[in-house]
């Protein structure tokens, strides 16, 4: 008798999962399981606004295999102790993930698959990315640094593949070992915040396809332009679907080409959609191949940066969306009410906080993994060391996003601020983006910091760097 365990961590869902289907199309019993191991992975380590999400995400998971006659078991504690456990009490003879690309995990998934090979088959797939790290190499064999010569490469390896349905039937066990239940994993806050957080998102493996076949048909063809206007949905909002494994790059991939297919005129918006969805490979790509920037800059002249001491008070302005900037606060409270903010407006408020303040990257990156429900390790990093300066394929070190200029630019009339401050609804649009005629006499703080000024020192200390 051949017995599966299947071990989910960032791959949340049935269909188009390889460790899933292999273990059902295998063997004759079939048991998931889901782990809290306390290892710092990108899993353990999820911030406050994600650990909601996951809470959401297994019990939709829970629910999908009920439905067809299975179930999830809940254990906690270090998992190659827990793996051995369900070893012992069900008398596996099949062990099967889907890779996760951390360092963390990288490390832990090789003791544990090194320790139990002797006892059983143990089996690893790739589930979470459109072609596996190692796969994308210069011909000298060395990692890209530069999104374009990789993203080349990434085409010419194939973007759209061959999608796993979700198995026919699940094999189940005579009988099933014990379980916690998932308010045993203690993931939501004790004072329930999140209630309001939440009302914003469905989640789970049919809400995740479900929102990407309404962005398929409603918004993708116009993407180009949309998808910098934070006051549209212009955007797919797959980002922590995509996180938790909801819905895999694949079926993203997949499905946006078949939208194509019978939607010619979607050309345009579909290829930026898919070179988007590439920013995410190549986030992964770079923390696989330079795991040192977990926390430090990829680009090591930034070590010496000499940041700014003493920012306490400007840091709780910026987190409180009370910086007198008024995308900037709308950005912040946006993040704070929902869980998410738009890329565009990530990159504004990323840049006033490293290049205007002189705050450290990392200040940023550890707020946002706190409170984006899409908290991300390698996007997250990528997005904060882009903006500060100090990644690959970084934003050149004079580039200072003026956030006057942006939000007259990407929020001409104003809605996107009047939504998320409401004290400035009433102004008109075109004064509504400048900080020093809303301060006086206004319920609005003046402005954290004199723009030109704050650039002005910034070029300075990132030229010193450079010579
Ligand atoms: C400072 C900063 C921090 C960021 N932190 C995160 C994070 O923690 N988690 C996260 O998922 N994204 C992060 N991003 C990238 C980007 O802002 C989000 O992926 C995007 O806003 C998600 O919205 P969407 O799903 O509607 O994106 P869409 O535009 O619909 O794109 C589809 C998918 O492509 C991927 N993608 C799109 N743009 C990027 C990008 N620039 N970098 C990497 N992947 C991208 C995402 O998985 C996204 O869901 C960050 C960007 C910045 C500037």
């Amino acid at each position: 008798m051949t017995c599966a365990l299947v071990w989910f961590r960032q791959d949340l869902r049935l269909a188009d999962n390889p460790a899933w289907w292999e273990a059902c199309d295998r063997c004759q019993q079939v048991i998931p399981v889901f782990i809290d191991d306390p290892t710092p992975t990108s899993l353990s380590q999820l911030g406050a606004a994600s650990r909601v999400w996951l809470q959401h995400s297994l019990a939709s998971l829970e629910q999908t295999l009920q439905v067809r006659g299975s179930r999830l078991i809940l254990r906690q504690g270090s998992a190659l102790a827990v793996l051995q456990t369900l070893i012992r009490e069900t008398g596996a003879t099949h062990l099967f993930w889907n890779r996760c690309y951390d360092p963390a995990s990288l490390e832990r998934d090789k003791a544990i698959k090194a320790a139990l090979k002797e006892d059983l088959s143990v089996q690893s797939f790739n589930a979470a990315l459109l072609r596996e790290p190692w796969q994308v190499l210069k011909n000298d064999g060395q990692p890209y640094k530069v999104y374009t010569p990789f993203w080349k490469a990434l085409l010419k390896l194939g973007i759209t593949q061959e999608l796993l349905p979700e198995p026919n039937t699940i094999p189940k066990p005579s009988q099933w070992p014990y379980s916690l239940v998932l308010n045993d994993l203690q993931l939501l806050p004790k004072i329930r915040w999140d209630q309001g957080m939440m009302q914003t998102w469905q989640v789970g493996e049919l809400a995740a396809l479900n929102k990407l076949m309404n962005f398929l048909e409603t918004t993708v063809t116009d993407y180009k332009t949309a998808r910098d206007q934070p006051a549209v949905l212009g955007t797919s909002r797959l980002s922590p679907h995509l996180h938790f494994g909801e819905i895999s790059p694949r079926q993203v991939a997949f499905l946006a080409q078949q939208y194509l297919a019978e939607h010619p005129e979607s050309s345009m918006g579909v290829q930026h959609f898919v070179q988007e969805l590439a920013w995410r490979e190549f986030a992964w790509y770079l923390l696989y191949h330079f795991p040192q920037t977990l926390s430090e800059p990829l680009d090591q002249r930034f070590k010496k940066f000499q940041w700014e001491q003493g920012y306490e008070v400007q840091l709780q302005c910026w987190q409180q969306g009370q910086t007198g900037i008024p995308i900037v606060d709308a950005g912040m409270r946006e993040l704070w009410q929902t869980g998410w903010m738009h890329n565009r407006v990530r990159m504004i408020v990323a840049s006033l906080l490293t290049k205007n303040l002189l705050i450290p990257w990392q200040v940023g990156e550890a707020w946002f993994r706190d409170t984006l429900v899409d908290a991300d390790l390698a996007n997250n990093i990528l997005g904060w060391q882009w903006v500060a300066g100090c990644g690959a394929d970084a934003a050149p070190y004079f580039r200072i996003f003026n956030p006057i200029l942006q939000g007259e630019k990407f929020d001409p009339q104003g809605d996107y601020v009047r939504k998320w401050v409401p004290e400035l609804a009433g102004r008109a649009a075109k004064e509504l983006h400048h900080p020093r005629v809303l301060g006086d006499g206004w319920k609005y703080p003046w402005p954290i910091t004199d723009l030109a000024l704050s650039r002005q020192r910034a070029l300075e200390r990132y030229a010193q760097l450079k010579a």
